[in-house]
């Protein structure tokens, strides 16, 4: 279990013992009838998505950390990543796990059924606990199909409540496709498309809002069309104000990595990441009232993105170089 500084889930006091699940790697069982996989803790994330994906399946969970976010780390911080609002988070994923308890006790709850309505299930309580009642050490996740295309845009907004309504509009147009809906707050967005950022702006800079949609849909040629017509439509009805569309894999890739740029907050000093769940109509009257109060406290930077529509939102606080070590201390 490796250290994330900024969450510090992993972080060990000097008389803790760490537990390595490292070769505890094997992926034991694809079913690709049932669309199941069986797997052992310690399997990256993007070791389960490479190895699915060779059998026309998908493992939708996806984060920045894949390359090295064991599946035990993901079932034990619930993760979500960025396709929450179509696949939900790692909770709707997982069917079951065995687990060890501090006193050796097994759990086996290795279910492998999507409908399994008997008694108590066991699981959930170590989705989500952070290593706190025992070792997953073994887990049934669903699979889901793979998406046979993908849409991506970049949109420009003007208000918040215009990004209420495009969520809506896209959602309803897209026929329950929509797999991400992405905002970045103006600033945000000229920090990740300004150098040192190695991307530059696909919409100019000065827009309130910024919206990344990517859907997930069918080889049906028409897709394209589909995607198009509804951004079209929010064009005209004034919930946009200006879009992109990417127009291969490698400019959805680009957008992706404008939004996932989240590395230049460290420009200019330390930062803290906070991550933050409110129902949605809370958002605007939140983030104004935070970038205010440091704004009058401490004259601190403030940068706001994230899931909206999820309900999760990340902000990023400049800090003085070396204060978010003490940060992180008096957690
Ligand atoms: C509360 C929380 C929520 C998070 N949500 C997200 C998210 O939604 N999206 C995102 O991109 N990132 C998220 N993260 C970041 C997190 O680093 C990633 O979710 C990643 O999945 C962690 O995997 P890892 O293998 O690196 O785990 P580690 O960083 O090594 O461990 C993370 C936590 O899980 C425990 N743990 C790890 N393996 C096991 C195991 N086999 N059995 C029991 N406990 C174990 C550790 O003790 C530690 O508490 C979250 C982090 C935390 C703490």
């Amino acid at each position: 279990m490796g250290s994330r500084v900024w969450c510090a889930g992993a972080d060990t006091l000097s008389s803790g013992l760490v537990l390595s699940l490292e070769r505890m790697s094997t992926i034991e069982q694809i079913d690709p009838e049932q669309r199941v996989v069986t797997a052992q803790a310690g399997v990256t994330l993007q070791q389960l998505q490479d190895t699915v994906a060779q059998q026309g399946l998908m493992f939708p969970l996806d984060l920045g950390a894949r390359g090295t976010a064991t599946l035990g780390g993901n079932a034990s911080t619930n993760a979500g990543g960025n396709r929450v609002l179509k696949y939900g988070m790692m909770r709707d994923m997982v069917l079951g796990v065995e687990a060890v308890l501090a006193d050796g006790t097994i759990i086996n709850a290795l279910n492998p059924l999507i409908k399994n309505n008997a008694g108590y299930d066991l699981k959930q309580l170590f989705l989500g606990s952070e290593g706190t009642l025992g070792v997953i050490t073994r887990l049934t996740l669903r699979l889901r199909e793979t998406a046979q295309s993908s849409q991506m845009s970049l949109v420009a907004v003007k208000a918040f409540d215009d990004v209420k309504r495009l969520l809506r509009h896209m959602d309803r147009g897209l026929g329950g496709q929509l797999s991400a809906f992405e905002v970045l707050w103006g600033d945000f967005y000229q920090l990740v498309t300004t150098l040192p950022a190695q991307n530059r702006p696909p919409l100019p800079h000065g827009h309130p809002f910024y919206v990344l949609l990517e859907s997930h849909g069918t080889s049906h040629p028409m897709e394209h069309e589909r995607f198009a017509a509804a951004l079209e439509d929010a064009l005209r009805d004034d919930i946009i104000d200006d879009a992109v569309i990417a127009q291969s894999e490698r400019e959805c890739a680009t957008l992706w990595s404008i939004r996932d740029d989240v590395a230049q907050v460290f420009n200019d000093g330390d930062a803290l990441l906070f991550d933050v769940s409110l129902p949605i109509s809370a958002m605007q009257s939140y983030v104004a009232a935070v970038k205010h109060g440091l704004a009058e406290t401490a004259c601190m930077q403030c940068w706001t993105f994230g899931h909206v529509g999820d309900g999760n939102l990340h902000f990023a606080v400049q800090v003085p170089r070396g204060a978010s070590r003490g940060a992180q201390r008096m957690r």
